[in-house]
């Protein structure tokens, strides 16, 4: 009898599970006296040729989620599978060809770019690493995306002090797409730029990812631009995943406290609509010292003793919607 076809193009591009990050803070004899929890058992999906938007507020852990799927910080606990082999299991020269297929784009890509180096010797760095293509195949290949990307060959020749930031992350993507990746990590990619410019970069984005069948993991803490990108989102507050939804399910029945208030603050474009916004008491609790049970308590309006004690596990309450809350 022959097996029905579940092949590669049914898996998740990544399917990550149970993924803490904890950086140890030493103290004076050098052991380890506290840890920042920065990721704390975080479990997602990407599915191929979507976009999985990460939203949460500065220093909730998504930064640290993207590094560490892509190895350039080592996870504490937990798998990350992509194309169904673990990434933290990796040797040096399986890793190298897992680079090759996933991609980051910064924040700040000028941070990034050799000052000295002309942008055709940056672009075509990527193809040298991976020992890809003749020195005229790079050079071609670089002009190529260049003007995919929105700019021109002659800004082959120039420096990065040359462009503007929104020049430079077009920049920033050229070079994550010289080695033809499945999958781009893209972390506050337009926070950094002015309004005007980043919806250019946005709508850049989109056009590339049909153009090139990409999937984005994408980072923000705007969740209007999150919205605006993402097929599906998952919600992040100190280093955990609160929620995870289809972008129009998660906008439509915000299950989770944070999220509500998260998306509260999002205005509404329908005339004569209205929506009561939630202002949340409080800061942000230190990842240092997080609270007990779950970590949103201290900020809840609706936490009860429970919530203290316990810390919610993930439950899927509708299709593909999830959310840790002890309210459901
Ligand atoms: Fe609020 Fe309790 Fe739900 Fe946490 S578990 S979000 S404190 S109701």
């Amino acid at each position: 009898m022959q097996m029905p076809d579940t092949t590669r193009e049914d898996r998740p591009l990544l399917d990550v599970k149970g993924l803490k990050k904890f950086f140890p803070v030493r103290g004076a004899l050098g052991t380890t006296v506290q840890e920042v929890k920065a990721v704390n058992d975080v479990s997602f999906t990407l599915r191929r040729g979507e976009t999985f938007g990460m939203v949460g507020e500065s220093g909730c852990g998504k930064s640290t989620l993207g590094r560490t799927i892509l190895r350039l910080t080592e996870p504490t606990e937990g798998e990350a599978r992509y194309e169904g082999q673990d990434v933290f299991e990796m040797d040096e020269a399986q890793l190298k060809r897992m680079r090759q297929d996933m991609q980051m784009v910064f924040q700040d890509p000028f941070s990034s770019l050799n000052p000295r180096k002309r942008i055709g010797a940056i672009l075509e760095e990527p193809l040298v690493i991976h020992g890809i293509g003749t020195p005229a195949e790079r050079t071609s290949k670089v002009l190529d995306i260049l003007t995919r990307v929105g700019l021109q060959a002659e800004h082959y020749y120039r420096f990065p002090h040359e462009f503007s930031g929104g020049q430079r992350q077009r920049i920033g993507i050229a070079r994550a797409l010289m080695v033809n990746p499945k999958l781009i990590v893209c972390d506050e990619p337009v926070s950094a730029l002015d309004v005007s410019i980043q919806s250019q970069i946005i709508n850049l984005l989109k056009q590339l990812q049909a153009e090139f069948g990409l999937t984005y993991l994408f980072i923000a803490h705007d969740i209007s631009i999150v919205r605006y990108i993402s097929d599906r989102i998952g919600v992040m507050y100190l280093g955990r995943m609160v929620e995870q939804a289809e972008t129009d399910a998660m906008f439509a029945a915000p299950k989770h406290p944070y999220t509500q208030a998260l998306l509260s603050s999002v205005p509404i474009t329908q005339p004569g609509a209205r929506k009561e916004r939630i202002v949340l008491k409080g800061e942000i609790p230190s990842p240092l010292d997080p609270p007990a049970g779950c970590v949103f308590h201290t900020r809840c309006p609706m936490a009860t003793d429970v919530c203290k004690q316990k810390t919610p596990q993930s439950k899927e309450v509708a299709a593909g919607h999830h959310v840790a809350c002890h309210l459901y």
